[in-house]
């Protein structure tokens, strides 16, 4: 059984498997497809799973643990390594606590290891669909939501606290009122998306990155196949006997950071864990570091046509 190796997230004293299995899909997985790709995933060796109470994947993601741990897969919830994110929704200060308490009545856990704020902005209501409606598109109190999250942690209801899809400038803010720093910062990366200026302001400041879409988010409707599809990446892997897949995703391991890939299928979520037992060459390496650069799409896809420059830069 293929197993991804440990990565440190420095001040926060954790350890995590550097590959997670990703639970968002499209078009959407029904609950139960959903529980038997995650057990699948358990048995291939995945023990990092990220979820978030928008993806409606924090009950299957319970459920299958529950399985797991009555199936032998696993010995105890601690083998595991859980990741979720507070909706946008639930952004003020004193929705906050509630607000992982009920992702943890999901989960049907006591504790996750990670939780992140899932956007830098508010929304004035509570609604889960995307594209949002610009009425209801607020700008982030980072100080009010970050106490609430710092008290998730003082209440050992999370091991750690981060943030997902926040900008330089955005960190710079969080950081200046924190007690607690974000120990990660989820963004989309992958070889058409390096980014470069967040890794090099993130590496200066201790905090560690994970990406998300390292395959491009390849088949749903806010990605598409121009990474499995990309010339360069599938010369590599014919070169190398891979996949273009696994080519991305290696690049991305790469770069220091840790990934979450998401595949329900058995064979491709077993080809996405063997990535570890091998590396690229500089001359590969090059190659890709030259790919043109296109804007991550997750943000417009959530954001639609609006324009809301108001938190959110060209670094995400
Ligand atoms: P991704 O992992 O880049 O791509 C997933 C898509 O690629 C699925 O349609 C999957 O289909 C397909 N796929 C998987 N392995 C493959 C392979 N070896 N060859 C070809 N196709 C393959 O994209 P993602 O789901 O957007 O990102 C991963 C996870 O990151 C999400 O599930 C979610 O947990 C997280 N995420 C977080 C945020 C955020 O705002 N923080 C945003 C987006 C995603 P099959 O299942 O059929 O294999």
């Amino acid at each position: 059984m293929a197993k991804a190796p440990q990565v440190s997230l420095g001040a926060c004293g954790l350890t995590m498997p550097v590959l997670g299995m990703g639970t968002s899909s499209w078009p959407p997985a029904d609950p139960e497809t959903a529980k038997l790709a995650i057990i699948e995933a358990i048995k291939a060796g995945y023990r990092h799973f990220d979820t978030a109470f928008t993806y409606g994947s924090e009950q299957p993601l319970g459920q299958a643990i529950a399985e797991a741990l009555r199936l032998g897969l696993i010995k105890s919830r601690d083998d595991l390594f859980i990741t979720s994110k507070l909706w946008s929704s639930y952004t003020d200060r004193d929705q906050v606590v509630p607000a992982i308490k009920m992702s943890l009545r999901n989960l049907q856990l006591d504790y996750l290891d990670m939780y992140l704020i899932h956007l830098p902005l508010k929304l004035s209501q509570e609604i889960r669909k995307t594209p949002v409606p610009k009425e209801i598109l607020m700008p982030l109190d980072i100080k009010s939501v970050w106490e609430g999250m710092e008290e998730c942690q003082r209440l050992g209801l999370t091991k750690a606290i981060g943030v997902s899809n926040f900008s330089p400038r955005m960190l710079e803010e969080t950081l200046a009122i924190a007690e607690i720093p974000p120990a990660v910062n989820q963004v989309e990366m992958n070889p058409l998306w390096q980014q470069k200026k967040l890794r090099e302001y993130c590496n200066a400041k201790g905090i560690h990155i994970t990406a998300y879409s390292p395959l491009g988010a390849n088949g749903t409707k806010w990605g598409d196949n121009r990474i499995v599809e990309c010339d360069v990446l599938e010369d590599i892997a014919k070169a190398r006997g891979k996949t273009t897949a696994q080519v991305s995703m290696r690049w991305v391991y790469e770069q220091g950071v840790s990934i979450v890939a998401k595949s329900f299928n058995k064979e491709r979520m077993k080809q996405n864990l063997e990535i570890f037992d091998w590396s690229l060459t500089e001359e590969e390496l090059e190659r890709i570091s030259q790919l043109p650069q296109r804007k991550g799409f997750l943000i417009s896809s959530i954001l639609g046509a609006h324009d809301f420059t108001l938190q959110l830069d060209d670094e995400i």
